[in-house]
Formats: structure tokens, C-alpha cells, sequence
């Protein structure tokens, strides 16, 4: 049945539905999020606007797509960057993009007709780390700057904007972002179990032609420690393979050459960098 629910989903934005296992992040970033599509609900009990939420846990799990879901959730605009798109700027030149990137996302919601936008800042590590020595001055100033935009968003706005980063290395962040009223909501997005590896196979196997002698189950099992990102690969590289072969349907033995291979290359990487 699975299978059948995401087909339908497809045709629309990225929702919590296209994300496979993650159920406890899932449910935690939803009951967050209530607070955000109920405004009026916290001003009544008094409870401080959420302004930031802060994915943590290591690549490839899903955490650009719980950002893009979270979105589609709050009926909001998204806008992402990377960390990595403010280094090696002119001294200052981050620090205006933020400015930028904040103006953009509340341009585009008005533009959209839309009570909410969120702001996606992948590798936010990259600029938030933590300040010492006084070296990464450059740094400093768009650092500054995102706490000075984060500080200035208030309950009672239109729209509202959120802020959503995501970083595999949680305790190099400084703890200026950590704050109260900063990125004070953590969820942690781990490497999917068993049961979580089925799902996201599940919906990844949906628009390829499986053989029937798959068994999506076994292959979940076969696959402790694949991240989503490297089961998506495991059915792209198989159904490559298939095609190479010009088979009718993707086997179980394409799938077990295309693990190997998502083995391989990890394996490889490794080496590469160290
Ligand atoms: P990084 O830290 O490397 O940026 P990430 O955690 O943000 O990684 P995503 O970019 O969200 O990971 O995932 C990469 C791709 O892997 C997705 O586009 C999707 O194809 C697949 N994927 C990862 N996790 C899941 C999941 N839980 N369900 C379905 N697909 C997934």
C-alpha cells in the first residue's frame, strides 16, 4: 500500500508522506510546526515564537528533505542555501546575502500569497562554527548577522519566517546559535533501521520495474548502514545496470551488483580523502 500512497503524492511538493522511516524526527518536527501554523494558539498561552530548528545527524539521511516537508507542512515558501555559498567572500559580502536572503524570503511570500516562509541553511557549521581566536572575522560578520535577523523576527509578523539549518557536526556550532530564541528546537535525524531502509526503498522502487523475484525486504536487511541517499543510489544504480543489460525488469542480481558498487564508492571516497 505503500507504494500506492506515494505514487499519488508524487505529482505534489515534497511532503512528510516522500520521506522514508525518520518517524520519531518526523513527528517531533510536526508537533513544532503546530506551533507555527497556530499563532494564535501561543500568543494565548503566552509561549515565545519558535524561530529556529536545528537538524542534526549524518549526510544523506534526509535532512533537505525534511526542511523542503516542513515547508510544504506550513503551507510556507522555502528558500535553501548552503553554508558553503557564504565562505570566500569580500569581507562584508556575507553578511549582506544574509540580509539578502531574509528580504528574499519575505519578498517571495507576499509575492506567493503565503503567511510563512522557511529558511534552509545547509552546512550551517560552515559559518556558525565556533569563534576562536579571533581568526574568521569574515565569518563573523555573517554569523552576526544571521543572530541580528534571528533576533528581529517576531510572533505577530507577516509573514512569518522560520529558520531551519542542518549540520552533521552539532557540537562545533557556537553556542550564540544555540540560544533561547535561536536554534533552540534540535532534532536529530539518524541512519534509518531496518524497517526505516524498507520504507524508503519502498518509495524509491515506486517508478521502476522490479522483477519478481525482488525481495525489498531482504535488500533492506542486506543494507544495514546505507543512509537514504545511498539506498536511492542501490535502485538507480541497479536499474542502470538493468538497462546496460537490456533486461526487461531489474533483478535481484543488478541490485546486489549496484550494492556492491554504493560499497565500493563509499570505500573509495574514503580513501581519497584521507
Ligand atoms: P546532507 O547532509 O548530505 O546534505 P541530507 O541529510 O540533507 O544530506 P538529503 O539531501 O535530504 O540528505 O537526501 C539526499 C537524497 O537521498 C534525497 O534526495 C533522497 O533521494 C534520498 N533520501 C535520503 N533520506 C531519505 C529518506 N528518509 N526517505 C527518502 N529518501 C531519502
Amino acid at each position: 500500500s505503500g507504494r500506492k500512497d506515494s505514487r499519488s503524492l508524487k505529482v505534489t511538493a515534497m511532503s512528510f508522506d516522500n520521506i522514508g522511516g525518520q518517524e520519531r524526527a518526523k513527528n517531533e518536527l510536526v508537533e513544532a510546526l503546530d506551533f507555527l501554523v497556530r499563532p494564535d494558539a501561543i500568543s494565548k498561552f503566552g509561549i515565545r515564537p519558535l524561530k529556529g530548528i536545528l537538524l542534526t545527524g549524518p549526510p544523506g539521511t534526509g535532512k533537505t528533505l525534511m526542511a523542503k516537508a516542513s515547508a510544504h507542512y506550513a503551507d510556507a515558501v522555502f528558500i535553501g542555501v548552503s553554508g558553503s555559498e557564504f565562505v570566500e567572500m569580500f569581507v562584508g559580502v556575507g553578511a549582506g546575502r544574509v540580509r539578502e536572503l531574509f528580504k528574499d524570503a519575505r519578498q517571495r511570500a507576499v509575492k506567493e500569497k503565503k503567511e510563512n516562509a522557511v529558511i534552509f541553511i545547509d552546512e550551517i557549521d560552515v559559518i556558525g562554527g565556533k569563534r576562536e581566536g579571533g581568526q574568521q572575522r569574515e565569518y563573523d560578520q555573517t554569523l552576526n548577522q544571521l543572530l541580528t535577523e534571528m533576533d528581529g523576527l517576531y510572533a505577530d509578523q507577516t509573514p512569518r519566517i522560520l529558520v531551519m539549518a542542518a549540520t552533521n557536526r552539532k557540537e562545533m556550532l557556537d553556542s550564540a546559535l544555540l540560544r533561547p530564541g535561536r536554534f533552540d528546537r534540535h532534532i536529530q535525524v539518524d541512519m534509518p533501521d531496518k524497517k526505516g531502509r524498507r520504507h524508503i526503498l519502498d518509495l524509491h522502487a515506486d517508478n521502476k520495474p522490479l522483477a519478481d523475484d525482488v525481495n525489498l525486504d531482504r535488500i533492506a536487511e542486506e543494507t544495514f548502514g546505507f543512509s537514504g541517499a545511498q539506498l536511492e543510489s542501490v535502485l538507480n544504480e541497479g536499474a542502470i545496470y538493468a538497462m546496460r543489460e537490456q533486461a526487461d525488469l531489474i533483478s535481484t542480481a543488478h541490485l546486489s551488483q549496484a550494492i556492491d558498487k554504493v560499497l565500493m564508492g563509499e570505500k573509495s571516497d574514503r580513501e581519497t580523502n584521507q
